[in-house]
């Protein structure tokens, strides 16, 4: 397993000690019941969200620590809370909390709410690390014996289905590779994933897991922290948002830029939001942002809540995938409706070709078809939406991901 040791997420030190447990039924799953944003969705983000999720339960509800025992990343990675042997405050009371561990699934009840296969493996290694440490065999969601939508109608159906179950835990040894054996076969055979036997043996496996006879491959134990592997590369290996301009901000803009400013004077413990943050730039993006550059020694004009590039600069904005003005804004729902015949439609299909999200037979071309509105739908799914929020009609969330060149030949 891809472990992540508070170290690792830079966790505050818990206010008291947690009460021991030593033995339990089992697992609690969880959802973390808000809106994730597609955009934070880099690796290098999640230890900043485990730490937001930390704050907001020791600043917010004012508990010891962070509520969960583990917690889980769309990329697999498990992420320390409270640890093993400690009794969690998540399940709703005492009691439950003393019955169950709880690990948290970092996908939300809006934005990015789908469970993908890494996660799934994460949450079966999170699993298999507390059955190792006192665990019993219960996998439950906080739903159960608690009045609560967590985990979500979709996670919870795989606590149902019986997915998050790691299965019979291997507990570490070689194995020689015999003829015709691939590593789908060996990742079978010991309820292994097969990336961990890549991780597990860099000498002798690259990437594309090809393995021969009579190779000796270390099979890693499941449920058991991977040595030498790196669960929260530094944040070099993040990308922030270049300033978009002092004149950008007067422009009163509306972009997924604003909402991640604001997460992060939020974060930065500077928000003064009475609701959101969110995309359209407003009097309280501005005040909290003249907190922000208080913070940073600024006075007078110089802490007006006007953005400038040194605040900018430190504040570090994650990179929301676009750079204001070289792309086409949304035309609004109405236009695509109309069946427009525009060269914005072929720039559009184009983009949605280069996404892997393409319906075409022929094309794209400048009349909106059924094919593009087939295409559209694929991109709204691969941004996590579905049902009417994927129905191929084009909404300014997704089109502003999508970012369609504005000079498109
Ligand atoms: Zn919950
Ligand atoms: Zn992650």
């Amino acid at each position: 397993m891809l472990f992540a040791r508070r170290s690792d997420w830079n966790a505050r030190k818990p206010d008291n000690g947690h009460e021991p447990v030593k033995t339990n039924k089992g697992v609690k799953v969880h959802y973390t019941g808000t809106r994730y944003e597609p955009w934070l969705e880099q690796h290098a983000l999640c230890a900043m969200r485990v730490r937001n999720i930390q704050d907001e339960h020791m600043d917010g509800k004012g508990d010891a620590d962070i509520d969960y025992n583990l917690l889980v990343c769309r990329h697999g990675v498990v992420f320390e809370g409270r640890g093993a042997y400690a009794q969690n405050a998540a399940n709703g009371n005492k009691e439950l909390n003393r019955a169950h561990y709880a690990v948290c699934a970092l996908t939300g009840s809006g934005g990015y709410t789908d469970v993908p296969k890494k996660m799934i493996t994460g949450i079966q290694d999170a699993i298999a690390y507390l059955r190792r440490h006192g665990s019993g065999w219960e996998i439950a969601g906080h739903r159960d014996g608690y009045p609560t939508q967590c985990p979500g109608d979709l996670l919870y159906g795989h606590v149902l289905n019986g997915s998050l179950d790691p299965g019979v835990l291997w507990d570490g040894g070689n194995h020689i590779v015999t003829d015709g054996e691939t590593l789908g076969k060996i990742s079978v055979k010991y309820n292994v994933p097969k990336d961990y036997i890549i991780m597990a043996n860099p000498d002798e496996l690259d990437s594309s897991g090809k393995v021969k006879a009579g190779m000796k491959l270390w099979i890693p134990a499941r449920g058991v922290p991977l040595k030498g592997a790196d669960p929260t590369p530094d944040d070099d290996a993040t990308e922030f948002q270049p300033f978009p301009g002092a004149k950008w901000f007067h422009d009163e803009p509306n972009s997924p830029i604003i909402t991640a400013m604001g997460e992060r004077l939020v974060a930065e413990g500077c928000g003064h939001y009475t609701k959101g943050p969110g995309p359209q730039w407003s009097d309280a993006d501005r005040e909290s942002y003249a907190a922000w550059q208080r913070k940073l020694g600024f006075a007078g004009a110089k802490a007006d809540g006007w953005p400038g590039e040194t605040s900018w600069e430190q504040l570090r904005v994650p990179y929301v995938g676009q750079t204001p003005g070289d792309f086409e804004e949304f035309p609004g729902k109405e236009w695509f409706h109309t069946e427009p015949k525009s060269r914005i439609i072929t720039a559009m299909g184009k983009r949605l070709v280069a996404e892997g999200c393409g319906h075409y037979t022929k094309g794209p071309g400048p009349q909106w078809t059924e094919a593009d509105r087939a295409s559209y739908a694929a991109w709204q799914r691969k941004l996590g939406f579905n049902g009417a929020a994927a129905d191929g009609w084009p909404g300014e969330y997704s089109w502003d991901r999508l970012q369609v060149p504005e000079d498109d030949d």
